[in-house]
């Protein structure tokens, strides 16, 4: 049994307090619920308040990002071990808005992830094609790549802390969720090339969430799909109400 993973992305949004605000309505809405794995990732700058609001909640905090170094001269950067010093438990490597805006290959994406879990992090690594290599066929292409470059040279231990999101970069943000079909074919497609490289065992307990415009009427219909094992949720967990909602209809 899998136990959905269920994530929230805020992104590049919400002040401190703005943060702490959510957190504590968030808490008791999903209080009572212990058969989904609940996460949240603000920014960085509220990530110890969040960390100290979230004590003794059934919610982990991750990182969006995080470098390759554990410190030194890298103006900018963020390390693991800092993100676990603010509190944080997980961390998001991958995703596609790094990989768009930021310029971050499959190479480094793969440093980061294995330097991450070195660390002591647990990571959600994202893939996903955009609509362009969708619609001219290269899906299937573009995920290999995602997926065997992203995480090469990973353990089979390893995988104990490490979710894969299935992120079509088509749905992001763009409220076109894949449909429940689309998700489960390429999740079962990801698994599969799991599989080949790292063998039934992992293949058979990795999670991979689905991420792209997830919402509270949807998260159903997705998670009911055999190879979805929770979500990644950018907008919609930005609201307690929607957020604790998503979680809810996740656990099956
Ligand atoms: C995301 O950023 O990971 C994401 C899935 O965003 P949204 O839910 O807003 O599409």
């Amino acid at each position: 049994m899998r136990k959905p993973l269920i994530a929230g992305n805020w992104k590049m949004n919400l002040l401190i307090g703005e943060a702490v605000k959510l957190v504590n309505e968030l808490k008791p809405l999903v209080a009572g619920v212990n058969g989904a794995e609940i996460v949240v990732c603000p920014v960085f700058t509220a990530l110890h308040t969040v960390g100290q609001a979230l004590k003794g909640a059934n919610i982990a905090m991750g990182g969006q990002n995080c470098y390759l170094k554990e410190s030194g001269a890298f103006t900018g950067e963020i390390s693991p071990q800092m993100l676990l010093d603010a509190g944080c438990t997980w961390t998001i490597i991958g995703h596609s808005e790094r990989r768009q805006y930021f310029n971050e290959t499959d190479q480094v994406l793969n440093q980061k992830l294995k330097f991450a879990l070195a660390s002591g992090l647990k990571v959600m690594f994202c893939v996903g094609e955009t609509l362009d290599e969708r619609e001219s066929g290269k899906m299937d292409e573009v995920l290999t790549r995602q997926v065997l470059h992203g995480l090469a040279g990973l353990a089979e231990s390893d995988f104990a802390r490490a979710a894969i999101a299935y992120e079509p970069v088509w749905a992001i943000g763009t409220g076109k969720t894949a449909t429940p079909q689309q998700a489960q074919d390429a999740h079962a497609f990801i698994r599969g090339l799991v599989k080949k490289q790292f063998g039934e065992t992992v293949a058979g307990s990795v999670r991979i969430q689905y991420g792209g415009s997830v919402k509270s009427d949807n998260a159903a219909e997705l998670m009911v799909k055999p190879d979805v094992d929770g979500a990644l949720v950018g907008g919609a967990s930005l609201k307690a109400q929607s957020f604790a909602d998503i979680v809810k209809n996740s656990v099956l």
